[in-house]
């Protein structure tokens, strides 16, 4: 499952699941790209961790909801480091309401980050791609795609886009060697999740067969996977990791 010399940009890779993604990456060979929109301080704080480790990694602002800002990402990682082959759409926000309750700008917001910005980073990252016929690219969803969520309209229909969406992209470049899949979390222990009332997170817990919240890492080791050679033979699909939660 090596990814010894291999290209990655991880959107988001400034905290939570995306710097557990930066960090498994890189210890199996990756060069990173950390992508950020606010959080420069932890982005250097990843980035250093895996120099000071003998890995290489830089990091790059944009905002993945911008299409010339997300073009810029493919753009240097290019120009850094010569290729591109691994795309981890990871960057997401929750605005969380009940639909009535809802407004306008909570939905706009969740779209265009959590969906537009999955389909701006990957037409921006397609073309390099598909001229060395290769690729790996991985979204990560949420099992509240799946399942739908009281209070997460917004989250739960952009979550539920990406699976579409990476099913009609796996179609489109499968004859071109890259492979198009989605990861669907439970419920792990990050900031997003933090932010949630203790009622809310204890009642997640419960709801868990495995016994536990689910860690960045558990996230990590499967996305690595899907990037390696190993899981060459998978494309579109869609992977919960869960501990149970959406059985
Ligand atoms: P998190 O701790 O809040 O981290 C979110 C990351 O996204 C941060 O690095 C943030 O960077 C970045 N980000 C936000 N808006 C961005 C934008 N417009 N452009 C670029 N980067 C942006 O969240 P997390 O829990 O690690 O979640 C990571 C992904 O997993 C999300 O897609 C989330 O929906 C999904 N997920 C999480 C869970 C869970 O239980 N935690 C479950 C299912 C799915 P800045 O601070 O620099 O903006």
């Amino acid at each position: 499952m090596a990814l010894t010399h291999q290209v990655a940009i991880v959107t988001g890779g400034s905290g939570g699941i995306g710097r557990a993604i930066a960090l498994e990456l890189a210890r199996r060979g990756a060069r990173v790209v950390i992508n950020y929109s606010k959080s420069c301080r932890n982005a250097e704080k990843v980035a250093a961790e895996i120099v000071n480790s003998g890995g290489e990694a830089m990091i790059y602002q944009a905002d993945v909801a911008n299409s010339v800002e997300a073009a810029g990402l493919a753009k240097v990682a290019q120009q850094k480091y010569g290729s591109l082959d691994i795309l981890i759409n990871n960057a997401g926000i929750t605005k969380d309401n009940l639909l009535l309750r809802m407004k306008e700008r909570e939905w706009d917001q969740v779209l265009a980050v959590n969906l537009k910005g999955v389909f701006n980073c990957t037409q921006a990252c397609l073309r390099p791609m598909l001229k060395q016929r290769s690729g790996r690219i991985i979204s990560i969803s949420s099992v509240v795609g799946l399942t739908g969520n009281a209070a997460q309209a917004n989250y739960a229909a952009a979550k539920a886009g990406i699976i579409g969406f990476t099913k009609a992209i796996a179609k489109e470049v499968a004859s071109r060697g890259i492979t198009v899949n989605a990861v669907a979390p439970g419920f792990i222990a990050t900031e997003m999740t933090a932010s949630l009332s203790e009622k809310v997170q204890e009642h997640y817990k419960q709801s868990i067969p495995l016994g536990r919240p689910g860690s960045p890492v558990d996230v990590a080791r499967l996305v690595a996977f899907l990037a390696s050679p190993a899981a060459g033979y998978i494309t579109g699909e869609v992977i919960r990791v869960d501990g149970g939660l959406a059985i």
